[in-house]
């Protein structure tokens, strides 16, 4: 099914496997990888035709590749977007975003709780470059509000947040946006499209690391950048001439995921809510934060922003970092690991790991204790997952 003919009635199920279809003579069915760095042509004059832009093709694949294309419709049609750009990691969407659509003396304001490498970017290589950020309280209204100058172009955020599951509205965040002239940037790398569309909720942008739950098993580094069609160009552009492009088989890796993303992160969702209760009650555990708890703060925000709650959870065990590393290290099965977003459940302890790299008073500020674990839930059995658990939090008094 080509992107032109594609039926707007289709379900996300369907799309995610039949959008971007690459049916070459060979007549193979799952998508082939395109291995080639550039293109030929059958003459001069068509390779001018090609290069001027009057006649639609291939022609070097640090821009067209018709793997990377693939992928970048099907996740179109997933995001409701125009458009796709695919990028060689979560970072390289974040950063071609901000390089095509901001210049020196423009602001933005972000959440405090995005990712952590994020941060740095902005803070620290957007700053040099004379474009300033503001960080505020992801749910904290009215600090969004006073951050936002007249020299404002952008807003980026994540919802849910990493590690405590807070989740913001974003159709406010968007209204909020647009009356100040400036555009919704919308990290969707938790929720994924299969539990939260941003771009149907007003964001101007919904951005990737595809290295998470697009993927899902843990394969591949990559990402994209979803919008409409003159936001996307803009992007396009910067990738063009900068080239921090997506490779063939990453993109082709991308693809598969996407055929599972739904049933996955459904799968995520079930499994994180069991665990998310269990703790709950456990006699070890301080305090549980995953939004499918109804005591969560915006419980009824999620049910209604999202189609469930995703993957990721974070717990406070009783007591500080000695008893937080001893459920850790009980562990036989979970991984140990700062990644998310992959079938395997893995579990990470933030304020010495993810969020390290923080002030003592940053972290304090955004609730990243020492006894704070955080979980992204895979796909194995709840039992197993609750007994790992259970290993090192029986050690707990
Ligand atoms: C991992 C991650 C990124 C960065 O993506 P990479 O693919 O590692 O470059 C950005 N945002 C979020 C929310 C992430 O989890």
């Amino acid at each position: 099914m080509a992107q032109d003919d594609q039926d707007q009635t289709l379900h996300p199920e369907t799309l995610a496997l039949r959008t971007g279809q690459l049916r070459t003579g060979e007549g193979a069915h799952s998508e082939p990888i395109f291995a080639t760095s550039s293109y030929v042509f059958d003459s001069a004059a068509q390779a001018a035709a090609r290069f001027s832009g009057e006649e639609p093709g291939n022609i070097y694949s640090r821009f067209t590749n018709p793997t990377v294309q693939a992928f970048e419709q099907r996740l179109a049609a997933l995001e409701g977007a125009e458009r796709c750009v695919a990028t060689a990691s979560g970072m390289a969407a974040i950063l071609s975003t901000v390089m095509a659509l901001l210049q020196a003396g423009d602001e933005v304001v972000c959440s405090r709780s995005v990712f952590g490498t994020t941060n740095v970017l902005f803070e620290k290589y957007l700053q040099r470059f004379g474009v300033h950020t503001r960080f505020v309280p992801l749910t904290a209204m009215e600090q969004w509000q006073q951050a936002i100058t007249s020299k404002t172009r952008l807003l980026f955020l994540e919802t849910p947040s990493n590690p405590l599951c807070e989740v913001v509205d974003i159709t406010a965040m968007a209204e909020l946006a647009h009356s100040h002239g400036a555009l919704l940037v919308v990290d969707n790398c938790f929720c994924t499209p299969a539990l939260q569309q941003p771009l149907a909720l007003g964001a101007d942008i919904a951005l990737h690391s595809a290295t998470k739950f697009l993927d899902g098993q843990g394969r591949c580094i990559g990402g994209a950048v979803c919008g409409d069609h003159a936001l996307m160009e803009e992007v396009f552009g910067f990738l063009r001439s900068a080239g921090p492009s997506l490779s063939p088989f990453n993109a082709w890796v991308f693809l598969k995921g996407l055929e599972t993303l739904s049933l996955r992160m459904q799968a995520h969702s079930r499994n994180a809510l069991e665990l998310a209760r269990w703790l709950d009650q456990h006699p070890a555990v301080e305090q549980v934060f995953h939004a499918g708890l109804p005591e969560h703060p915006q419980h009824d925000l999620a049910r209604r922003q999202q189609r469930d709650f995703g993957g990721v959870l974070s717990f406070r065990v009783k007591g500080g970092r000695t008893q937080a590393w001893q459920v850790i290290d009980s562990t036989r099965i979970l991984s140990i690991t700062g990644n998310l977003g992959d079938a395997k459940t893995t579990i990470t302890h933030p304020a010495t790991t993810t969020h390290g790299r923080l002030s003592d008073a940053a972290k304090l500020e955004s609730g990243i204790s020492e006894n704070l674990i955080r979980l992204c839930v895979g796909l194995e059995h709840s039992d197993d997952i609750k007994a790992d658990l259970q290993r090192g939090l029986a050690k707990v008094n």
